[in-house]
């Protein structure tokens, strides 16, 4: 049995894991990076990528379908499933191995083809039998699909996200459980690409939103792909070719699927990890305790990232809160607080939400809100786009932007715009004042702007006209 030393080891080769050995390296430390059987990260190979470009696949349909409204011939005849997924295969395949290049690009000796558990808070055991001593460990285990027990009996007819891109045509029909981001994206994708969707969530929010209202606006946009069933329960059983699902509430019924997309969340990958013998502080939820701006569980050598923390479970924060995470690992027992962004995400249906900052009040300072509504914007009509509603929020005292959830054509660009304004402080009246070309969906953008102005008693500069503009 081999012993191997090192000052910082990493568990998981994920897109956390990546980044944490990257810095720890840069800042001089000896790493490991350990992975069993490593096939490309999840965004790569099962998250981000793959359901993007089975949602670029059913925007191509929406948009032959809308054609007609442009006085354009075209119509869409039949979709071949197996190609649509051949393409999403092909294309996904192309960016993992971008990312099998850059691991098999790291250097001798770095990267270890194992699963690892603790048995010490600095020492690790190797399920090829070595032992791992490090002065510092990442946990970077990333997190998996939570399939429900309930769903035991349908257990063949169920889909996740690790193993819905892998299906070799589009199925008939699909009940998605859950009405969270990833549930909604991939349910109105197959919806737009012909397969029968019914999506059911036990509670009511719409992707996670708390602005109620908005939440309201966007689901009446979303059922017009497909039906959405809230505040009910199901039950589902087995039956020739496929699942039953029988709901309960005001709506209740039941109908049979194909196949069950279940997308009910997705829990840290502790399973094996042996966690106990880390002695860390968890909480009620099994997570370490950590501090978001140092990635440190607690004071001891142990620091965790990306969806393993079970915080912000999207791209840019797993790849931050690696670095972080693995220059404070090489640099322990010193470590550094660093400055976070805000939470920011995006759920890319059309038209897309995105989420950013304080949405509602904040401690004690009261927060005033500005809605925009795009049914009538210039530029989403050109489009015939024009649905859905934007939502700003500002400190009721001076207009300072804290947040904003966007469920409007252009909202994952036009989120960027305003996630940037809130990190450098700016109010209402500061975004008025610069320039917006017409006609944009940006533009659409100034009527929650100037609510707020009027809100906080912060009038628009005497020099400018706030008329009238969708045609102007
Ligand atoms: C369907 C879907 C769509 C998504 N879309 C987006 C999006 O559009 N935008 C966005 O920002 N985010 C998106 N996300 C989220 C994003 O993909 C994740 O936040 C990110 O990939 C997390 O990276 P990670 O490094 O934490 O985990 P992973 O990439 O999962 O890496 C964890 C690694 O740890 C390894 N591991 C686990 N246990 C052990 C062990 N005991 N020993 C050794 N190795 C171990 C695993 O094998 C794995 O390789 C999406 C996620 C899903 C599921």
């Amino acid at each position: 049995m081999s012993r191997l030393r090192c000052d910082v080891a990493i568990i998981g080769a994920g897109t956390a894991g990546l980044a944490a050995e990257r810095t720890a390296r840069r800042a001089g430390a000896k790493t490991l990076l350990i992975d069993a059987g490593f096939t490309g990260t999840t965004c790569a190979r099962i998250g981000c990528m793959p359901s993007k470009l089975l949602i670029a696949a059913a925007e191509a349909a929406h948009a032959v379908r809308q054609a007609g409204g442009f006085g354009l011939d075209a119509s869409l005849g039949s979709i071949d499933g197996t190609a649509v997924m051949d393409r999403v295969r092909r294309e996904r395949d192309a960016f993992l191995a971008g990312v099998i290049e850059q691991y098999a690009g790291l250097p001798d000796d770095v990267c270890i083809d194992a699963r690892a558990r603790f048995t010490g808070p600095t020492s690790l055991a190797l399920d090829d039998g070595q032992q791992v001593e490090a002065k510092a460990i990442v946990i970077a285990v990333g997190a998996k699909p939570v399939v429900p027990a309930s769903f035991d009996a349908v257990r063949d007819h169920i889909l996740t996200n690790e193993t819905i891109f892998d299906l070799p045509s589009l199925p008939a029909s699909v009940g998605v459980i859950g009405a969270g981001p990833l549930g909604l994206e991939l349910a109105q994708a197959l919806a737009r690409l012909d397969v029968e969707v019914m999506v059911f969530d036990a509670g009511d929010t719409i992707g996670g939103l708390e602005d109620q209202a908005l939440a309201e606006t966007l689901r009446i946009i979303l059922e017009e792909d497909m039906p959405i069933q809230r505040g009910v329960k199901v039950v589902a059983s087995a039956v020739a070719g496929g699942a039953r699902i029988r709901w309960s509430g005001a709506t209740r019924g039941e109908r049979t699927f194909e196949k069950l997309l279940v997308s009910t969340g997705r829990a840290p990958r502790f399973d094996d990890l042996a966690l106990q013998e880390a002695r860390l502080t968890l909480d009620d939820h099994g997570i370490p305790e950590f501090d978001r701006t140092t990635m440190q569980c607690g004071a001891s050598p142990i620091f965790i990232a990306g969806d393993a923390d079970h915080e912000r479970a999207v791209l840019h924060d797993a790849m931050n809160e690696g670095g972080i995470a693995g220059h404070n690992a090489a640099t322990f027992p010193q470590v550094e607080k660093s400055r976070r962004t805000l939470p920011f995400s995006i759920m890319f249906t059309n038209p897309p939400l995105a989420v950013m900052g304080t949405i509602g009040r904040s401690g004690d300072i009261a927060i005033v809100r500005g809605r925009a509504r795009y049914a009538d914007q210039g530029r989403a009509k050109i489009a015939r786009r024009n649905v859905g509603a934007a939502h700003i929020y500002a400190e009721a005292k001076g207009g300072r932007i804290v947040g904003a959830a966007l469920a409007c054509p252009g909202a994952e660009h036009m989120a960027h715009l305003l996630a940037w304004a809130i990190e450098h402080r700016q109010t209402a009246i500061e975004l008025l004042e610069l320039p917006i070309y017409h006609p944009t969906y940006e533009e659409g953008l100034k009527p929650a702007l100037r609510e707020i102005c009027a809100a906080v008693d912060a009038p628009t500069p005497a020099d400018r006209d706030d008329g009238f503009i969708p045609g102007a």
